[in-house]
């Protein structure tokens, strides 16, 4: 057995550590190593997997969208997304699942106490995370999901995907960003603004005003641990969470589907958590 993640590229990736630590956590001998992977090279690496004795590989840029018609079954979850993370084989077979969606569900319930059921969320992107994020609190029982996105169509384009109807396409300027702010219990940043090494900010945070002073704001930026959006809110008194537990989450779930059984969550959360404070 032996696992990889892939992308291109892919030597920053945390996954090794995350996933390593588990393992160990679990005393299980099991490598998981990066592998790079330039586009268009995924069909000649599933045979060179399935040849090499890998069981499993997470994926990540640029191959999450392009795996989905190489793959043999595609959970029904990341079929709606149109993205996988985690790809396992299964009696021969290569099987797709997307834990993106779920672990930012987990990370909202144990980092800020909120469960998506009958919430309504302000959530800025329409892009592959903002998509695996709004469905996952859509299936969540989400009450209504506004989904704010500079270009107003990707945002129809995302929301069109939710069959119950729960998720609203809106605007990005700030009366609108406003407007939804001020119906929300969370909100949810799924751009890049804030991210290190991106070049874009948020012109302004009249937006955070908004929002009820009981509300959350999770941004899945963990690079910085603080964004300046986190930074805003947390002066503004609101709770606020990064995505480091989405990544951890994320991963734990992946791991389950490596290993094909369930694990105790928060004891693998925590041994992944603790391997990236050490870095
Ligand atoms: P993506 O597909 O490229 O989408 C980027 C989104 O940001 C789009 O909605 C885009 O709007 C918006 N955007 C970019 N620049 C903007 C600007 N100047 N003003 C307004 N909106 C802007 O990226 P992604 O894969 O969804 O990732 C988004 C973020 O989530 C990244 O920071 C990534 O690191 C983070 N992430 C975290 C985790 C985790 O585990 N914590 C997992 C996945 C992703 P347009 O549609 O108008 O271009």
């Amino acid at each position: 057995m032996r696992l990889q993640v892939i992308g291109d590229p892919v030597l920053h990736s945390k996954s090794p550590i995350l996933h390593g630590a588990m393992l160990r956590e679990l005393g299980l001998d099991i490598p998981y190593d990066a592998h790079v992977v330039r586009r268009g090279e995924l069909p000649e690496y599933l045979t060179w997997a399935r040849d090499n004795g890998v069981t499993g590989f997470n994926a990540t840029m640029p191959h999450k969208e392009d795996l989905i018609p190489l793959l043999d079954r595609i959970d029904p979850a990341a079929r709606t997304i149109g993205a996988v993370n985690t790809v396992c084989l299964r009696d021969g077979d290569w099987v797709g699942f997307n834990t993106d969606g779920a672990g930012a569900v987990a990370a909202l319930r144990d980092g800020l106490g909120l469960d998506p059921s009958g919430l309504t969320v302000t959530l800025l992107g329409a892009g592959g995370a903002a998509k695996a994020v709004a469905l996952a609190l859509a299936e969540a029982g989400a009450e209504r999901v506004f989904v704010c996105n500079r270009t107003l169509s990707r945002a129809e384009e995302l929301c069109a995907h939710d069959p119950a109807g729960r998720l609203s396409p809106s605007g990005f300027d700030p009366d609108t960003l406003s407007r939804c702010a001020a119906r929300s219990r969370l909100l949810v940043n799924c751009t890049n603004l804030g991210m290190a090494g991106c070049p874009g900010q948020f012109e302004e945070f009249s937006f955070l005003d908004a929002l009820p002073p009981d509300a959350g704001v999770f941004d899945l930026i963990y690079h910085p641990a603080e964004t300046e959006l986190l930074t805003q809110a947390r002066r503004r008194g609101l709770n606020t969470l990064n995505g480091l537990p989405m990544l951890v989450n994320q991963a734990v779930l992946a791991l389950e589907h490596f290993l094909n059984r369930p694990l105790n969550r928060p004891a693998m959360a925590e041994a992944a958590t603790a391997a990236l404070n050490q870095m």
